[in-house]
């Protein structure tokens, strides 16, 4: 986890801030903010994740629910995937943005659509998944990514 150590003028004392970043839907009344660095980045090829976020592939970032604050209305639509595992997609009911998902399987974990945080800085990827079902001229580009067919 990235950390800001912030020296004080008077001196000696020292205190940690943390980043914290805001993502949110199209019409922005549905907001998640996170403190802290997500604990990981992954981009996903599979078709459910397609149809989910509307693009040819999806990236989100996982941090841990006690660092979130949630503000505004959100509606869930639940999703089995191939391998039977759950997951719960919330959106924006005005504007229909997808902007985070929550697995039952880790219930302490909440996962952010990279692209609510609208921050081309955003840290990148650790994890590339169903790259199986990757489009042919898409490719994850970085040092040390894990991928997964
Ligand atoms: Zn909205
Ligand atoms: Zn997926």
């Amino acid at each position: 986890m990235r950390v800001l150590r912030l020296g004080l003028p008077s001196g000696g004392v020292e205190r940690v801030a943390r980043v914290t970043r805001r993502a949110t839907c199209q019409c922005g009344q549905l907001a998640i903010e996170c403190e802290g660095d997500p604990v990981r980045i992954s981009v996903c090829h599979c078709l459910d994740c397609q149809r989910r976020s509307g693009s040819s592939f999806a990236a989100q970032a996982r941090f841990l629910i006690e660092r979130v604050t949630i503000t505004g209305e959100a509606r869930h639509w639940t999703r089995f995937g191939d391998e039977g595992g759950q997951g719960d997609m919330y959106f924006c009911p005005t504007c229909g943005s997808n902007v985070f998902y929550k697995l039952p399987a880790q219930p302490d974990l909440v996962a952010v659509a990279v692209g609510a945080f609208a921050d081309p800085t955003f840290p990148q990827p650790d994890y590339s998944v169903y790259e199986g079902r990757k489009h042919a001229w898409v490719e994850i580009v970085g040092e040390g990514i894990d991928r997964y067919d």
